[in-house]
């Protein structure tokens, strides 16, 4: 009798098989109706055998098998495979989050039917610069793997390239997977495919779609009518059936990380996949990973640069920075900042004073007693907002009301410190009564729908001072913005996380590309305390180059990645001591005797040390090799799932980990 292997949503690092008298080898990859403890799972048929290592009498029949859906393919498969090796995540959960929610359900499935996209005007096909058009040559999307960094300015005609290669793609019959950090924040990317391609099937996947929407797109894409599918990183696992081209936009992005549940990176799994599929891969940004940029200087990925804008109007924006040191700050704003926004004023253009900080004030303090607004589930303070008057947790979401008086000391006279987009804000419209400022944060900005008005009143002219955080730094043409003024970075310039300058820069730059995109020139201040800070002369000489490979340079001193590979382990219990203890119980294990090449550090609590009433710690596993990581990691696993630990602690392994 048939026997059906089943990959079903546990954290179990095995398949179950179940009999099924009529399966044949034609059913791996349906869906398929399993008895599981008492009740009943919906998994996937990963191999249909004729023997188990189960005696036979012992197995259960399966259920129903679905068959709404053709076959997921051997790739798909593969692909799962790779990811769950690689992040240690169990098999079963990969498969099973690949799919939208509705063809998870236990219950039967509806078929639902509709072509995707509405028609739009057709997009204007502008002429190539001659850097464009040697990228486009560079890629062919019929001649096999390759993997190829296009590395230009915002604004320098990047996205023009990405279409071009979708119409190579397309003229192929092939399918693109065009993967975007957050949908949410490209509403005008999405517009300029689809006006490209009107007669073209053009999906979006992300998690902000109904779930019916991406049960329908998803559908699309895998049955081969969507040829160009838009997506952010949970679309990476999407079978498409006839895929010839990924392209990762703004490939640096933190977003393609996923941060709980498996943790991989989107971008990375992209690359495997590429080269499993043998086709072309492109990862576009103005400041790459410098993970990217050194596989592209080390001859790995093929290294596209676009050095101009496009738009030979569009100079790229003057950078000051301005010696906040030799200064009086009002509100931690300079006179030159205030000056230069006036100026734009009068001109009627507009100006950006970047923050990236929501709310009011990062805490409130009584001064009497010292008292500070921290969260009682977390190690943070919580976060002042005075528009709702309330103090809220940026970490754990918990909030109240902003108390009258210290609750430690009843003093009446408690104070914000600090300040965040609110109060700047406030602070700017008082300053400039006529103006009109508009503050664009997760707070004012929570739907894609408000997002898309926002982005309408900004292009309608109908703001003249932003203030926002940088959910105003992505990919967005503000004609008339002629001025960028930087508040809080230095921040990150001392951070402990030693990535902390790698994100400042890419920030700094990316809402710097704001300014002057169109005929008028553009203007950036940064307000800084260090004002000789190598990172700001890089910036202020649009020198992208020279900052990478100084940060380069520190990290092969120092051992950091992509000089080493990393995996962290991470423990949360209600006590510290649990957690530390289960990390030196897995630091001890014998297995890691037998892997000279992976070093294991000691556990520490980690920087925010506690989250929701859960204390944290984690332990570092390093190595100069990422075979041997890579070899370890599952016989580490394995043995740390053998050790006892209380009921209540919880752990993982995230590998690449990206944050510390
Ligand atoms: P990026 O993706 O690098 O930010 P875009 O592709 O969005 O750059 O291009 C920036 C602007 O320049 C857009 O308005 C685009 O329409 C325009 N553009 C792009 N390529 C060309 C070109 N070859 N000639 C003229 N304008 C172009
Ligand atoms: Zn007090
Ligand atoms: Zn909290």
């Amino acid at each position: 009798m048939p026997v059906l292997r089943v990959a079903l949503d546990l954290p179990l690092h095995r398949l179950f098989d179940y009999l099924a008298e009529a399966a044949t080898v034609a059913d791996v990859g349906l869906r398929v109706r399993v008895p599981f403890g008492r009740g009943e799972k919906l998994g996937v048929i990963v191999a249909v055998v004729d023997d188990s290592d189960w005696p036979l009498d012992q197995l259960k029949p399966a259920g129903e098998i679905l068959r709404d859906l053709p076959p997921l393919p051997r790739d798909f498969f593969g692909l799962c495979e790779f990811a769950s090796t690689y992040y240690q995540a169990a098999f079963g959960e990969v498969v099973m989050q690949a799919l939208p929610v509705g063809l998870k359900r236990l219950d039967p499935p509806t078929r639902r039917n509709g072509r995707p996209s509405g028609k739009v005007a057709a997009g204007r096909r502008p002429e190539l610069t001659a850097e464009q058009s040697i990228a486009v040559e560079a890629i062919d999307p019929g001649a096999g793997f390759s993997a190829c960094l296009l590395h230009g300015v915002t604004g320098s005609g990047k996205t023009e390239v990405y279409l071009r290669l979708v119409e190579k793609t397309l003229a192929l019959g092939r399918q693109v997977l065009l993967l975007v950090p957050e949908i949410n924040l490209t509403p005008q990317l999405e517009d300029r495919v689809r006006a490209r391609f009107p007669d073209t099937g053009v999906v979006s996947l992300h998690s902000e779609l109904a779930e019916a929407a991406r049960e329908r797109n998803w559908r699309a894409a895998f049955g081969g009518e969507a040829n160009i599918v838009l997506g952010t990183r949970l679309s990476i696992f999407t079978p498409l059936p006839r895929l010839g081209l990924i392209v990762v936009d703004e490939e640096h992005d933190a977003s393609f990380k996923q941060q709980d549940g498996m943790r991989y990176s989107a971008r990375d799994i992209a690359v495997f996949r590429a080269r499993q599929l043998n086709i072309p891969i492109l990862l576009g940004s103005a400041t790459p990973s410098l993970e990217t940029w050194a596989n592209a200087q080390g001859g790995r990925y093929g290294l596209l640069t676009l050095r101009e804008r496009a738009n030979p109007e569009a100079r790229l924006p003057t950078v000051r920075v301005l010696d906040t040191g030799r200064m009086v700050l009002k509100e931690g704003v300079s006179d030159a900042l205030v000056g230069a926004i006036k100026e734009r004023l009068a001109r009627g253009e507009q100006s950006l004073v970047f923050l990236n900080r929501r709310g009011y004030a990062p805490v409130l303090a009584c001064p009497a007693c010292g008292w500070v607004s921290r969260c009682t589930r977390c190690a943070a303070n919580m976060v002042l907002h005075l528009a709702d008057r309330r103090l809220r947790c940026h970490h754990c979401g918990c909030e109240h009301r902003v108390p009258k008086a210290c609750p430690t000391c009843g003093n009446q006279d408690i104070h914000p410190f600090g300040r965040g987009t609110q109060r700047l804000e406030g602070w700017l419209q008082e300053q400039f009564p006529e103006a009109r400022v508009l503050r664009v944060d997760r707070d004012s900005v929570k739907s894609r729908k408000q997002w898309e008005a926002v982005l309408e009143r900004i292009h309608g002219g109908e703001a003249d001072i932003l203030v926002g955080t940088q959910m105003l730094a992505k990919g967005h043409d503000f004609p008339k913005l002629t001025l960028v003024g930087a508040l809080g970075a230095d921040a990150a310039l001392f951070a402990a996380d030693w990535r902390a300058p790698e994100r400042l820069f890419a920030q700094l730059m990316q809402v710097a590309g704001r300014a002057g995109r169109a005929e008028l020139k553009g203007e950036v201040l940064i307000q800084t305390q260090y004002p000789d800070h190598p990172l700001f002369a890089a910036l202020v000489a649009h020198d992208y180059p020279g900052f990478a490979a100084a940060q380069l340079k520190e990290r092969e001193q120092a051992g950091f990645p992509p000089y080493a590979f990393q995996a962290m382990l991470r423990a949360e219990a209600p006590a510290m001591a649990d957690a530390i203890a289960f990390l030196q119980a897995a630091a001890g294990l014998p297995v890691i005797g037998e892997h000279e090449n992976v070093f294991i550090y000691d556990p520490v609590p980690m920087k925010m040390a506690r989250l929701a009433n859960l204390e944290r710690g984690q332990l570092l596993a390093e190595s100069h090799s990422r075979p041997a990581l890579q070899a370890f990691l599952p016989r580490w696993r394995e043995a740390i799932e053998g050790l006892k630990a209380p009921s209540k602690l919880r752990w993982h392994i995230e590998v690449d980990p990206l944050e510390f």
